[in-house]
């Protein structure tokens, strides 16, 4: 069944409750109708029992029989209807009963037997079916008692009477209730329905078109009008409705023509930026291709005259030329770096790499900078840091450069500390942090939130006097950047700052891990002089983590009273700028030799001219100090053996390469079009000893190989006719045939991103940017050189040759030994061999005199370290023209320098001058 409406339920409801109240009125009527009738009934029954006992009171006293008369009294009650029973209590004998006819046994008389004590009382007592009313009897020996029993029943059939009424009553009433309720509703609701369907309807249809009619009762009415209102307030709504949209459709139109004419100019103009940054990119790699061309020849000719003899003026001069190229040289590179990471284009480079070495050499190339401005430069890298692991050395240099740099620049006292710590580890990852800590100027805290931003330095006054491009610290955050690490600095104004990153890199597969430090070492005393507190304690933690056991003093005093005091130090590291150092080195001269310690005395490089000469001076050790050259010096002056040292005598060094001649015999091929990167080249080789033949572009490269036997070939990379990638090409085709692979190295001023890639995808095996540095050029070569060497067997030359150099030689030989140029000057008219033996002879030629003389000047002064070290030189020059008696005196004289100088080398030095004029005629004569 569905569920009722309003109107059916309003309906039942008026004929339940009509009928309830109908039947309400109908009890209430029976209930007081029936009360009444008991009452009545009550009366009757008690007007009876007076009657009934003053007839039997007469008759007890009349009669001599008076039960007889009683009986027939009491069976006279029969005709009242409403009569039960009688009973006539004697006071004493058995009581008289009257029981109506026709009541059944079970009809229980009221008596007043004992059980029965609450009739003993005269009175009338109601109970639900019958009224018993009790008199009392004069009896002629005592009171007796009347009980008459009068019955309800007529009550019981009037209430039957009254149910059929109220039955009849509210089943009929209800019904008509009903049907009025039925008629009365439906007019009151019908409007309602009416508008609830009209409300439907405009719902359903979505028009309000349609009005009700106003015209009925008031309430109803009123309610009509209010929804045709609110009908005709919907149409209004409607309207202005559709007038928004229509104009917010025609807004939409407009905007989005609006929209995609935008659209199309912000792709006009995305495809130019595109378009301009490629350009600028290329513009910019040509141009630099083009700048760092001459950059070369200006950097490494100047680095030539510096070579030669200048007066004093001349040298400044030059040092500056040198200076501001390399200057120049570095904004180069900082704009075009920074072009490329701001154009996306620069990628980083994944190859395995020794962190420790990275740091070093990045240390090593501010040391001047430092040296010359007196403060104190230390590495310190910790022992938990792994041998190798993957990402991109150069750019990982380029940082710490910038951060070593700056701490350089901006410090004038005190110390420069780079340090490298593993911060956490897996097998398969290790996280780095490298930081560079100085005792500068610091930065204030206003400039410090610019300090990455480009082109922005400290104040004004510190630009002026610090100078820089403001780029460097905005490329190395974006580099640290594209390496998934981050910058992190403190800085504290007028105390000093601290600059490093931390970085996450792979670790490499199965690497060897670097040789354990030598067992020697273990529990050696040593005591650290040094007076700079951070760089001494980064001393004392790389000797400690040598097992050395260490002491540190900083001033020459106290370490000179510590070893009086304790003695049994086998040996102090005494930096060469501790203030007393000679007293010092001359008071533990006056101790017995058993008891003194031997001494590793510590200086820059560039600072050995002019030590002391101290026969407790065992050894010296260059500052910075790099981990391997501690471990090095210390074996040496203690005479531990190290692993490194079992395994030279295997191979090859590169200073044996000129011992054992190979150095000469080591033919190097020269692919580059520019003349004086040519004449620079072959200098810088041809003065370690080495021969270079040259080829002006890739056809030629080619074509001399085919038919040379040479060793290494550095490969230019843009070069006319045929470029280095095209001619390595064909090289590494020929080697097929061969069974050969010579190493091809590519030098190349070429600068964007993927250069080196492009190179070994061409077949190169390495590659060295231009201008190069002459050291850098050298070191690294020889690096090649020796790995080239040390995988195959020297006797199985084509052409071996002795050593030209080595001991013991035939008495009295020639003083020149012809092969070494004459292999050069026999050599095709096209070639450019005879004419490099020319330039070698005329380089000599030129420079020999020189040489000889500053050999006398300090052979003469006593300054046997430098004769040592001038006769070292001497030799190599005398190499490249194959003057071996000449370089057999100077070694001898080198030699003599470190054992007994005094006795030997001035005989030595005076019979030089005959021995170079002699060289000089036989090197005329072979020019000539
Ligand atoms: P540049 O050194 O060429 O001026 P950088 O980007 O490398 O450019 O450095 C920006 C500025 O940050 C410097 O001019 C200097 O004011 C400040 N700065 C960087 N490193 C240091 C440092 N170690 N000590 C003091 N100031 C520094």
């Amino acid at each position: 069944m569905g569920r009722l409406t309003l109107h059916e339920r309003s309906v039942w409801l008026v004929a339940l409750l009509g009928s309830l109240a109908m039947g309400a009125g109908v009890a209430t009527s029976a209930w007081s109708d029936l009360k009444a009738e008991r009452v009545s009934v009550a009366r009757d029954v008690g007007v009876h029992a007076d009657v009934t006992a003053d007839q039997i009171a007469a008759a007890l006293q009349s009669t001599a029989d008076p039960e007889r008369l009683v009986r027939a009294i009491l069976a006279a009650l029969e005709a009242e209807r409403s009569l039960l029973s009688a009973v006539v209590h004697q006071p004493s004998g058995e009581p008289w009963t009257w029981k109506r006819g026709g009541l059944g046994r079970d009809h229980v008389v009221p008596t007043l037997a004992p059980d029965a004590g609450s009739l003993d009382a005269v009175g009338q007592y109601l109970e639900a079916e019958r009224v018993v009313t009790v008199r009392s009897l004069p009896f002629p020996g005592g009171t007796g008692r009347l009980v008459l029993e009068g019955s309800f029943e007529s009550v019981a059939l009037r209430r039957v009477e009254w149910a059929g009424f109220g039955v009849r009553c509210v089943a009929i009433g209800g019904v008509l209730l009903y049907l009025v309720a039925g008629l009365l509703l439906r007019r009151l609701f019908a409007p309602v329905e009416r508008l609830g369907r009209a409300a439907k309807h405009v719902v359903r249809e979505g028009k309000s078109g349609q009005r009700l009619d106003e015209k009925s009762a008031p309430e109803l009415a009123s309610l009509a009008v209010a929804f045709n209102n609110l009908l005709g307030a919907l149409e209004l709504r409607d309207e202005q409705l559709a007038c928004v949209r229509e104009d917010f459709e025609l807004e939409l139109e407009a905007r989005t023509a609006e929209l995609t004419a935008l659209n199309d100019k912000l792709s006009r103009s995305q495809a130019m930026a595109q378009a301009a940054a490629d350009t600028k990119a290329e513009f910019l790699a040509n141009m630099s291709h083009e700048i760092r061309t001459p950059m070369n020849a200006v950097i490494g000719m100047t680095s030539l005259l510096m070579d030669t003899q200048l007066d004093a003026e001349q040298r400044a001069l030059a040092e500056k030329v040198r200076r501001s190229g390399e200057g120049l040289l570095e904004i180069i590179n900082d704009i075009l770096d920074f072009s490329k990471i701001e154009a996306g284009k620069l990628e980083l480079e994944e190859t395995a790499f020794d962190p420790r070495e990275v740091l070093e050499e990045a240390v090593d190339m501010v040391s001047q900078a430092a040296q010359e401005k007196g403060i104190e430069l230390a590495s310190f890298v910790h022992p938990d840091v792994p041998d190798q692991v993957i990402g991109d050395p150069g750019r990982l240099r380029q940082v710490l450069l910038n951060f070593l740099g700056n701490a350089a620049k901006f410090t004038d006292d005190g110390e420069v500390v780079a340090t490298a710590s593993l911060e956490a580890e897996d097998a398969r990852h290790a996280v780095l942090r490298l930081s560079v800590r100085d005792t500068g100027t610091g930065i204030p805290d206003d400039r410090q939130a610019t300090l990455f931003e480009t082109f922005t330095q400290g104040d004004a006054s510190t630009t002026r006097r610090y100078g820089g491009t403001g780029l460097g610290l905005a490329i190395s955050q974006r580099l640290v950047r594209l390496m998934g690490g981050g910058v992190e600095f403190q800085s504290m104004d007028g105390v000093g700052s601290t600059f490093g990153c931390r970085l996450r890199f792979r670790k490499p597969e199965g690497v060897e891990q670097r040789a354990p430090s030598p067992q020697g070492l273990q529990g050696r005393r040593v005591l650290v002089v040094q007076e700079n507190a951070a760089v001494a304690d980064v001393l004392a933690a790389q000797l400690s983590n040598l097992g050395c056991v260490v002491e540190v003093e900083h001033s020459a005093y106290r370490a000179f009273e510590l070893l009086r005091r304790e003695g049994g130090f086998e040996l102090v590291l005494l930096d060469s700028q501790v203030p007393g150092r000679d007293a010092f080195l001359s008071s533990l001269a006056s101790q017995k030799a058993s008891e003194a310690a031997r001494v590793v005395l510590l200086a820059p490089l560039f600072q050995r001219k002019g030590l002391p000469q101290d026969p407790r001076v065992v050894a010296h050790l260059d500052k910075p100090v790099k981990q391997q050259q501690l471990v090095e010096t210390l074996c040496s002056a203690l005479g531990v053996a190290t692993a490194e040292k079992s395994e030279e005598a295997d191979g090859e060094s590169t200073d044996n390469l000129v011992h054992t001649g190979l150095r000469e015999r080591f033919r190097i091929l020269l692919a580059e079009d520019n003349d004086t990167n040519q004449q620079l080249v072959q200098y810088l080789l041809g003065k370690r000893g080495y021969r270079v033949d040259v080829a002006a572009n890739g056809r030629k490269a080619v074509d001399v190989f085919a038919v040379g036997d040479y060793d290494l070939i550095l490969m230019d990379c843009q070069m006319p006719e045929m470029d280095g990638f095209e001619a390595t090409g064909r090289i590494r085709e020929l080697e097929q045939v061969r069974g050969t692979h010579v190493p091809i190295l590519a030098m190349t001023a070429n600068a964007l991103q993927g250069d080196r890639n492009r190179c070994l995808a061409a077949g190169m095996d390495d590659y060295i940017a231009k201008p190069i540095k002459p050291r850098e050029f050298v070191a690294w070569l020889e690096g090649w050189i020796q790995r080239s060497v040390g995988g195959r067997e020297l006797t199985s030359r084509s052409d071996p040759q002795p050593a030209r150099e080595a001991p013991p030689r035939p008495a009295d030989p020639a003083p020149l030994d012809r092969d070494v140029l004459g292999c050069l000057l026999e050599d095709d008219e096209d070639s450019s061999g005879p004419e490099l033996a020319l330039e070698l002879v005329d380089h000599y030629l030129r420079f020999a005199p020189d040489e000889l003389a500053a050999l006398e000047e300090a052979a003469e002064e006593e300054d046997w370290e430098l004769c040592g070290k001038l006769a070292h030189d001497f030799v190599s020059s005398c190499g490249t023209v194959g003057a071996v008696r000449f370089a057999a005196v100077l070694r001898r004289i080198e030699s003599a320098c470190s054992r007994s100088p005094q006795e030997e080398v001035p005989s030595l030095v005076r019979g030089l001058r005959e021995e170079l004029q002699a060289t000089v005629a036989a090197l005329q004569e072979l020019g000539g």
